[in-house]
């Protein structure tokens, strides 16, 4: 057991969710945090995964703001982040058909407005472009030139750095099994090497991508388990 430390904030899961938390946080003050991943190494799951692709669009608006500024960070890291450019722009088409791609067109004003840029194909534009595709299988298409692959290792690896930089620390090879909560907020987490006292607990282990890294949260025991400031409350039947 590694005994009882204190920290401003304990970060589960170091994918590019908990790697970019413990950047921004870092950035904006926050000294004192400790990143614990189950795995001897960051990025093994859900984010080693991604097809790497950014698109800025999504029917869903927070989301489309979210994709938008992400693009941004992606197009202008702040200097020295990393070597590499962390976007390839080698263009993404996006096929649509019937309601769906007239909604879509009606989108392409506030995708404008937001910076996206954008060229709205016909089905004969599209199938010029691409001749392999059917015309059976779409009306129209959006073609997004300034959006692309992104480098998800450089990505990763960029706010670790820095990170690291800004005194954050990174447990490997731990797994976090519960979090302890007392009068209606959480104290700690507790993990296969130890106890570790906190003020904050944010959870990036719970990504639905690939389905298999949920933390073990349980009722009962010593204490009260239960969940975190980013997901109130562990989802309802876990047999946990
Ligand atoms: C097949 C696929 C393709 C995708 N393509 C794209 C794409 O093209 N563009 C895009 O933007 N996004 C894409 N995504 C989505 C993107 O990859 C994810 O949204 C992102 O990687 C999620 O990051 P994360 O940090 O939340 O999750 P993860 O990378 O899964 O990180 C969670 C981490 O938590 C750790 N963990 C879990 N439980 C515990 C515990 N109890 N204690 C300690 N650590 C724990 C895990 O080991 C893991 O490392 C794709 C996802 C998948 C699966």
């Amino acid at each position: 057991m590694n005994g009882i430390h204190d920290y401003e904030a304990v970060i589960i899961g170091c994918g590019i969710a908990g790697a970019a938390a413990a950047y921004f946080l870092s950035r904006r003050g926050m000294k004192d945090i400790l990143i614990l991943e189950r795995e001897a190494q960051p990025g093994y799951h859900a984010t080693g995964r991604s097809a790497a692709v950014l698109v800025e669009f999504d029917l869903v608006e927070p989301i489309f703001r979210l994709k938008v500024l992400g693009g941004r960070f992606l197009r202008r890291p702040p200097d020295g982040f990393s070597e590499n450019p962390l976007l390839h722009p080698c263009g993404i088409l996006m096929l649509f058909q019937g309601d769906l791609w007239r909604e879509v067109c009606g989108m392409v004003p506030g995708l404008r407005r937001a910076g996206v840029t954008v060229e709205v194909l016909g089905q004969a534009e599209t199938l010029l472009r691409m001749p392999v595709l059917s015309s059976e299988n779409l009306d129209g298409a959006l073609f997004l030139p300034e959006d692309g692959h992104i480098d998800v290792n450089g990505l990763l690896w960029g706010y670790l750095r820095h990170s690291r930089g800004q005194g954050v620390r990174l447990h490997c090879g731990e797994e976090v099994t519960g979090i302890r909560v007392a009068g209606g907020r959480c104290e700690g987490v507790e993990t296969t090497a130890g106890y570790y006292r906190t003020r904050w607990v944010i959870d990036a282990a719970l990504c639905t991508g690939c389905g298999d890294c949920v933390i073990a949260c349980r009722p009962g025991g010593s204490g009260t388990w239960w969940g975190l400031p980013l997901f109130p409350s562990p989802p309802a039947g876990a047999p946990w």
